[in-house]
């Protein structure tokens, strides 16, 4: 077992300010029967990055100190993101806990702190109570390559040490004795958010020994990682699966929009887009899985009044009469599809997703949804996310394709 450290921080080469943490990490993993065998130092900034990278490759354990504060040159969460291949994602709860620091301290939270609530999707967020940046613990096997486990610890004695005592000892403890068999399953979720995992999953994951669980919360999905022993990971899947069977988009780690090509291959079903406030984007997520074309047809996006009675046949006295944003147009606009592609499957999106446009009968954020299934009878949802424009279209596309899944 490699376990490597990572000092960062320009200061520590320039002489101001001894560099004590790697001696005290040192003597903290010797105490817990583990033996440090490299110890870098690194300047802030492109220096960090190149370390993180050379670090996970080689080591097995890669513990990085400093760098997570809200300044340009704290890169430290970028570079791992980077060179693990792992997205950075706001993590909701990780923000709440700042503002609520800085509340505390009766201090008005800077807009540069917020970047210290991005954590690398599913890796695990450790709680500071001493300071505002959260460290972060990458479990192995999170990252493409190497299966470096990597924790990111706050660079002031006073964050780095009692986070050190509760989260480091009992995960290095576990990783010193993790056999070939630890694997990782990445199941996804729309239609629930991570709360409610936490409220109905929590306690029994937490209850299942030697598993290691991650969230990554997106607009409209919920990830979830698993990973630890086959048998282990193979029990909590099967345990998530059962709670959310209905909201479980794979288990597979497979995107919304592969399932549902996957599903359309195997029925050998044939779908058409019909789109007006997501512009084209259902259509653009369909394509980028391989293998579409054998069941994708035709995508249309029908943004004006005009384009949905030109390409789609919707009537206009029912545009003038109901507003475009309505059950009627989006049951239209999906029939519309069907005739005009030939398909079996169509989906339709018409909604307001502002920050104009709003009235008080349709704010801004609502949006009807309608599926037309050849044989069936049309139908519509209607649904309502307030939010900014791209999230409001990231939810709108997660609803439609959803929709079809079902
Ligand atoms: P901040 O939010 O304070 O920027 P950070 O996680 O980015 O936190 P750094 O900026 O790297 O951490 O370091 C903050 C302070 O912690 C430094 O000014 C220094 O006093 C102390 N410090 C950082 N690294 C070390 C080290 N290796 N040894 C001793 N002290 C250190
Ligand atoms: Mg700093």
């Amino acid at each position: 077992m490699q376990v490597e450290i990572l000092n960062t921080g320009t200061e520590l080469l320039l002489g101001t300010t001894q560099n004590t943490h790697g001696g005290w990490l040192g003597a903290a993993l010797r105490n817990l029967g583990v033996r440090v065998a490299r110890q870098v130092t690194v300047a802030d900034g492109e220096p960090v990055m190149e370390a993180i990278k050379e670090g996970v490759e080689r080591a097995d354990i890669l513990i990085v100190t400093g760098g997570l504060g809200p300044t340009s040159d704290d890169l430290t969460r970028e570079a791992v993101a980077e060179a693990m291949g792992i997205e950075l994602i706001e993590d909701e709860h990780a923000l709440r806990v700042i503002e609520a620091f800085f509340q505390k301290i009766g201090k008005e939270m800077a807009p540069s702190n917020r970047k210290q609530a991005l954590i690398p999707c599913g890796a695990e967020v450790l709680p500071n109570p001493n300071g505002t940046a959260p460290g972060v613990y990458v479990p192995p096997r999170l990252g493409k390559g190497a299966p470096c486990a990597v924790f990111l610890l706050p660079g002031p004695p006073r964050e780095l040490y009692p986070m050190y005592h509760a989260e480091v000892p009992h995960r290095v403890r576990a990783l010193a004795d993790i056999g070939e068999s630890h694997t990782m399953v990445e199941m996804k979720f729309t239609g629930i958010g991570e709360s409610d995992f936490h409220e109905s999953l929590d306690s029994r994951l937490q209850a299942i020994r030697g598993l290691e669980v991650g969230y990554c919360a997106r607009p409209s999905e919920v990830d979830l990682r698993l990973i630890g022993e086959a048998e282990v990971v193979e029990e909590a899947r099967q345990l998530v699966a059962e709670v959310f069977p209905d909201e479980m988009i794979s288990d597979d780690g497979r995107s919304l929009e592969k399932v549902v090509v996957d599903l359309l291959t195997e029925k050998g079903l044939l779908i058409a887009t019909a789109e007006s406030c997501t512009g084209g984007a259902i259509a653009s997520r369909l394509t980028d899985v391989a293998g579409a074309s054998e069941v994708f047809t035709h995508g249309f996006v029908s943004y004006s009044n005009a384009a949905k009675s030109q390409l789609l046949g919707v009537d206009e006295a029912a545009l003038e009469a109901h507003g475009a944003v309505s059950e009627v147009v989006a049951k239209a606009m999906a029939e519309g599809a069907l005739q005009q592609s030939g398909a079996d499957i169509a989906v339709a999106v018409t909604g307001i997703a502002g920050p104009g446009g709003g009235s008080e009968e349709k704010p801004v954020g609502t949006v009807w949804i309608g599926l037309a299934v050849r044989g069936r009878e049309v139908a519509a949802v209607r649904a309502f996310y307030p939010k900014d424009r791209a999230t409001f279209k990231l939810m709108v596309e997660q609803r439609a394709l959803d929709m079809v899944r079902k």
